[in-house]
């Protein structure tokens, strides 16, 4: 996207450009600008936005066409981006003296406008291929290519990397109890509990029905082991609202942890040293972390 939009707007001799773009997921605007130096991305959330819901593409040209912020921009120098017929974004160009576009240059617009709705489509299609419908969590697919791929940098670059592997404690009785929609809904806040409590560049992927696992890259054991225990913390200090109109849902999860290279130095190795300390978190009472290796 920064690159179209860098090319788009040399092109155009334009001195700023920008794109707002929907994520049909979240929610959220991706912002993508170009300063007439370089590009920029960013994201509004919805309370960035002071909207406390998800937005939806029909509320994306009032929200979004208040906050051009790049420079003066006239009427005619937004343009929304389409493709397939879907609302997807909007696209803003300012020109130095704020001068009105010729046809031409109109043209180039529309024709940019197209280009970032084909490249957002196909990154919203890729997304959707790599992730769970659910959670928004990566698949086990792309979480275990994703493992492969730090493993290798982990093993060329001299450097350790964790894996965890997470599993709710008892889950099967808030089915049982709540009902299967209020396992969803819990299922759907751990995924969003999970991802607050770790850094971004950490892999986060739902491994099973209430599984999910974790690669933290550049971790070693201490460091894992604080991650594991910060996110068994928010777990456990959390009350998940059900989809009925009972209480709050109170529950607890148990991980075990494995680092590259000592528990384990390829994708099975370390996934089962995890798993093997995930069963002894288990077994030890649930609702803790366990480390795999010899001296677990
Ligand atoms: P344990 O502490 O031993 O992990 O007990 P548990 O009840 O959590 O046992 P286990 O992990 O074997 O059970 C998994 C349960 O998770 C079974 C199923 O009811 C539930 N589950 C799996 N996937 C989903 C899902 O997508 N939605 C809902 N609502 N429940 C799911
Ligand atoms: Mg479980
Ligand atoms: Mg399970």
């Amino acid at each position: 996207m920064p690159r179209l939009l860098r090319d788009g707007a040399r092109r155009l001799g334009a001195s700023s450009a920008a794109v707002w773009a929907l994520d049909p997921r979240s929610g959220w605007i991706d912002v993508f600008e170009y300063d007439g130096a370089r590009g920029h991305a960013r994201t509004l959330t919805a309370s960035e936005l002071g909207v406390d819901s998800l937005i939806g593409r029909e509320d994306l040209p009032t929200l979004v066409e208040p906050r051009l912020s790049v420079g003066e921009v006239e009427d005619d120098h937004t343009t929304p981006v389409v493709c397939g017929g879907q609302s997807l974004g909007v696209l803003a160009v300012a020109v130095e003296d704020g001068r009105e576009l010729d046809e031409l240059e109109r043209q180039l617009v529309a024709d940019l406008a197209r280009h970032l709705g084909i490249a957002l489509e196909n990154a919203r299609l890729y997304e959707q291929a790599i992730r769970d419908d659910l959670t928004g969590l990566y698949l086990k697919r792309h979480f275990l290519d994703r493992l492969h791929e730090e493993i290798d940098r982990a093993r060329r670059y001299g450097k350790p990397m964790a894996v965890l592997m997470a599993d709710l404690d008892h889950f099967k009785r808030v089915n049982d109890e709540r009902g299967h929609l209020s396992g969803d809904r819990v299922l759907r806040e751990l995924a969003r509990l999970i991802l607050a409590s770790v850094r971004s560049s950490d892999i986060v992927g739902r491994f099973g029905g209430e599984e999910i696992a974790l690669i933290l890259p550049e971790q070693a054991a201490a460091g894992a082991r604080r991650a594991a225990e910060k996110v068994r913390q928010a777990v456990e200090a959390s009350q998940f609202p059900a989809a009925d109109e009972g209480p709050p849902i109170e529950i607890t999860l148990s991980l075990g942890v494995a680092v590259f290279p000592g528990d384990g130095d390829d994708v099975d190795a370390l996934l089962s040293a995890a798993d093997q300390a995930l069963y002894e978190a288990k077994r030890q009472g649930r609702n803790r972390v366990c480390s795999g290796g010899p001296t677990a």
